[in-house]
């Protein structure tokens, strides 16, 4: 008996290999997708978080390389002209990018990779891995819900805050580019919903590779006639 078959006769489970996808969260800010993101990393090691670099001012209470990568315009122009980010968009002011090594790393690996990435990045991601690609897009329960979070958060300046909540309806708009659209009013709920879509594309016959040798095992154990 080999070491992945425990059951006599039933085909190993590496024969049940998969292409790992691309799982793109969306939404205006403050509608709660980062919070979603760090629920779904907590519970599923098989996925993975695309870290952005940005241009952006560091947060009080981020991490730099965990929440992301904070380099300076001329650091980002050279990644740019470089080829080494995969996508990237000016989204309120600062520059955003998703640096490509770590995605083609855990691809080949098999992994999953999260992406919080506005609809500028879905867009280029579409144009060159739109078979890899999940979209789900997260939308407030209410605008008045949605200042309350932005407030909340009390990291922006009012200027800020209002900036993104007129920004809101513009990203709205693009809802219909989404595989998947969901309305966060509990965040438990929101992430459930996020596991049901991850599981059920994990599914999808084009992703399972491994399934033509599967097919191929199950039918040499068939009796003989
Ligand atoms: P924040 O500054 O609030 O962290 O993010 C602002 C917006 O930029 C969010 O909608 C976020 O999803 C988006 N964003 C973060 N990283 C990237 C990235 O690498 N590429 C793109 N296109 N958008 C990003």
């Amino acid at each position: 008996m080999s070491s992945n078959s425990p059951v006599a006769g039933v085909p190993p489970e590496s024969l049940l290999s998969r292409r790992g996808l691309l799982l793109v969260l969306s939404s205006p800010s403050g509608a709660g997708k980062t919070t979603i993101a760090r629920n779904l990393l907590a519970a599923d090691p098989l996925i993975c978080s695309s870290i952005s670099v940005t241009t952006r001012t560091q947060r009080p209470g981020e991490v730099d390389g965990k929440d992301y990568h904070f380099i300076d315009k001329p650091r980002f122009d050279a990644m740019v002209e470089a080829g080494e980010l995969l996508e990237h968009a000016l989204v309120f002011g600062n520059h955003y990018g998703t640096p490509k090594k770590p995605v083609d790393d855990w691809l080949a690996q098999g992994r999953d990779v999260l992406f919080d990435i506005d609809w500028q990045g879905a867009q280029q991601l579409e144009e060159r891995m739109s078979n890899d690609l999940v979209r789900v897009f997260v939308l407030p329960p209410s605008m008045a819900e949605l200042e309350r979070r932005l407030r909340g958060r009390a990291q922006d300046t009012e200027a800020v805050v209002q900036g993104r909540m007129s920004k809101a309806a513009d990203e709205m708009s693009h809802w219909i580019e989404y595989d998947y659209i969901i309305v966060n009013r509990d965040a438990k709920a929101s992430t459930d919903q996020v596991k049901t879509i991850l599981n059920a594309e994990r599914q999808r016959r084009t992703r399972l590779t491994g399934m033509s040798d599967y097919i191929a095992a199950l039918r040499g154990q068939m009796p003989k006639a």
